[in-house]
């Protein structure tokens, strides 16, 4: 019996259309070759949603993604918006769709191709076969806690306040959403907080611990500093498989972890809420305005983050498998987009490289 799927593609501004064109390219593949049938809706967000809307993103727009199984986001932003209104900004788009679709944790797995070692700054024999998995919490923590703000001490001084805040209930679910994704990869979680020096680290070690014990004890559990874990990145990083840590700590331990890979055009990303609730999947990339319109942007990061989507939303783990290892073929082969370009390669473009990406899955 055909599957069937319900999918908002929002391509946006710069080099996302032409990334998503690639991501089509597969879809089609899929809809031909498997028993799937996916219900397209394309809508425009960012800057492309203001010039047509007058916002980044209309109350169509999130419908269409509230009605949807995943929501597959190319990039926003670019100078021609630089002047608009700080609120209609094509930035302010997207997190007005992270909050309206209630995304709470933030998978940005670090993964490194073996064609692809010599790019990460660190030795081959540190980063090879690395593949970790960062769920970040998302809506809460010290970007958002009140009370915030710059106040006037009156006296040619003034202070600066934000207020780092978590509740039991919002860091068991990103715990729960990370100890089931361990299940399904290397069985093992590591913790990160400031439990040392922070209240607020000390309750999401207890909360965490807790949950460990009532629902998930067959996980290996492994509690660390956040500095520590920024060390151990770039130390020892294969020890890792699952970290899961909250928004601030995500923030940037998420980005030194993406960069052991040493690519931005190959990273993708996912955003959950809910079980029951589309997720947003998107590359880590912006909208690379110094490259669009000229075929050199790399589209994989934008097919790995479907590939998320298949695997995460659409529980459709075999399909992701399997665009996952024609990336790596792809690689092995040699082809190479201008940013991942290395000597004895051969340079394509960016439909050449979904062009060799789709023949990689029919083989
Ligand atoms: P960027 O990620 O767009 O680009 C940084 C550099 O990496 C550029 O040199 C670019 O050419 C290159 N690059 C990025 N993705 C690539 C790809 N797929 N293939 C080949 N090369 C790639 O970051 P930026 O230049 O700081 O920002 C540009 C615009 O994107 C800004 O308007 C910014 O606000 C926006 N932005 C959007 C998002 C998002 O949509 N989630 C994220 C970051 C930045």
């Amino acid at each position: 019996m055909t599957k069937k799927y319900t999918l908002t593609i929002l391509p946006g501004d710069g080099i996302g259309p032409e990334a998503m064109a690639e991501v089509r390219k597969v879809i089609d593949w899929l809809k031909n070759n498997k028993a799937l049938s996916f219900t397209l809706h394309e809508d425009d967000i960012g800057g492309a949603a203001y010039d047509r809307y007058g916002v980044p993103l209309a109350d169509e727009t999130l419908e269409k993604c509230h009605a949807s199984d995943a929501v597959i986001m190319g990039s926003v932003g670019g100078p021609k918006w630089d002047n608009v209104d700080y609120d209609k900004r094509p930035e302010a788009g997207l997190l007005r769709l992270r909050k309206e679709m209630g995304l709470f944790a933030n998978l940005r797995p670090a993964l490194v191709f073996d064609a692809l070692i010599d790019a990460s700054t660190l030795k081959p024999e540190i980063v090879k076969g690395l593949d970790i998995l960062i769920v970040r919490e998302l809506t809460g923590g010290v970007y958002f806690g009140e009370p915030r703000g710059i106040e006037d001490l009156g006296n040619g001084q003034r202070r600066g306040i934000n207020t780092q805040v978590y509740e039991t209930y919002e860091i068991e679910r990103v715990g729960r959403v990370a100890f089931d994704l361990a299940r399904k990869r290397g069985n093992k979680v590591h913790s990160c907080e400031k439990a040392n020096v922070m209240e607020s680290g000390k309750l999401w070690r207890e909360d965490i611990t807790a949950l460990h014990q009532a629902e998930f004890n067959d996980v290996t559990l492994e509690h660390m500093y956040a500095d520590n874990c920024a060390m151990q990145l770039l130390r020892n990083p294969s020890q890792f498989d699952v970290i899961v840590t909250d928004n601030l700590f995500g923030d940037i331990l998420s980005d030194a972890a993406a960069m052991l890979t040493g690519s931005l055009g190959m990273l993708p990303s996912a955003s959950l809420g809910e079980a029951d609730k589309a997720g947003l999947y998107e590359p880590v990339h912006g909208s690379a305005p110094d490259i669009a319109g000229q075929g050199k942007a790399n589209p994989l990061a934008t097919i790995l983050s479907f590939a998320m989507a298949l695997r995460y939303s659409l529980d459709l783990s075999n399909e992701a498998d399997a665009i996952e290892s024609a990336v790596q073929d792809v690689l092995n082969n040699g082809q190479r987009t201008p940013d991942i370009m290395a000597d004895g390669c051969t340079e394509v473009s960016t439909a050449q490289m979904g062009d060799a990406l789709i023949k990689a899955l029919e083989q």
